[in-house]
């Protein structure tokens, strides 16, 4: 009988690995964006609130990108959608590349269009790390005749960095890091705002 048992034990423990196994692929797959491995909006409308919450609880500062490819419907006009999914790639690699620790949180959020989470970063920092992740790319030269000043492709960046506060919500960082993008694309694209 004991050695039934042990089988049959040892039967429902590789079972049950294998549905845990399943649950977390089925997670991590609903969680990311398919084409850069990044986390996909889903990922974004579950945890950044939830993650805002403990910076607000631990009195931190917190920094809010948006990032956007700077004249990408005439890339995709002039290069074809396939080229343009592989900018959408190399862009999302760039900024994964950039960000070491496991809190700073990268996203696709639809199309073009990027956004990172960090806290307890310094205001320096981050305008670091965002000049940084403009330049990289920059220097990527990916050819792209379109872009008006530039010649190659080019993002811009908008920011928002602050200490975070009980009455802060995840929309407000959004909105003012929205509002920042919008001022960087008007001053000329290939550059980043903090608002
Ligand atoms: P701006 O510099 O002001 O951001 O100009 P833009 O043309 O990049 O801005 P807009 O938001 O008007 O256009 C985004 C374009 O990105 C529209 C579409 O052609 C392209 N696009 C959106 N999602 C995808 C995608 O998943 N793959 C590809 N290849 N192109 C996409
Ligand atoms: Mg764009
Ligand atoms: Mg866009």
């Amino acid at each position: 009988t004991f050695i039934i048992l042990y089988i049959y034990y040892k039967h429902i423990k590789k079972t049950t690995q294998k549905i845990e196994d399943t649950i977390k692929q089925t997670y991590h797959s609903a969680m990311t964006d398919d084409l850069t491995k990044l986390y996909n909006r889903r990922y974004y409308n579950e945890f950044v609130g939830i993650e805002l919450k403990r910076a607000i609880r631990n009195n931190k500062y917190v920094s809010f990108f948006m990032l956007d490819i700077d004249h990408f419907k005439l890339y995709n006009d002039a290069y074809g959608h396939f080229n343009g999914d592989n900018v959408i790639k190399e862009v999302a690699a760039v900024i994964r590349n950039n960000l070491q620790r496991e809190t700073d949180l990268s996203f696709r959020l639809g199309g073009e269009e990027f956004a990172i989470f960090i806290t307890d970063k310094k205001f320096t920092d981050i305008r670091y790390l965002a000049q940084k992740i403009i330049q990289d790319i920059y220097n990527l030269n990916i050819n792209h005749e379109h872009n008006s000043d530039y010649g190659r492709v080019t993002i811009s960046v908008g920011i928002k960095s602050q200490l975070a506060h009980k009455e802060l919500h995840i929309d407000d960082l959004y909105k003012k890091a929205d509002d920042a993008l919008y001022e960087a694309k008007q001053n000329g694209r290939n550059q980043l705002k903090i608002g």
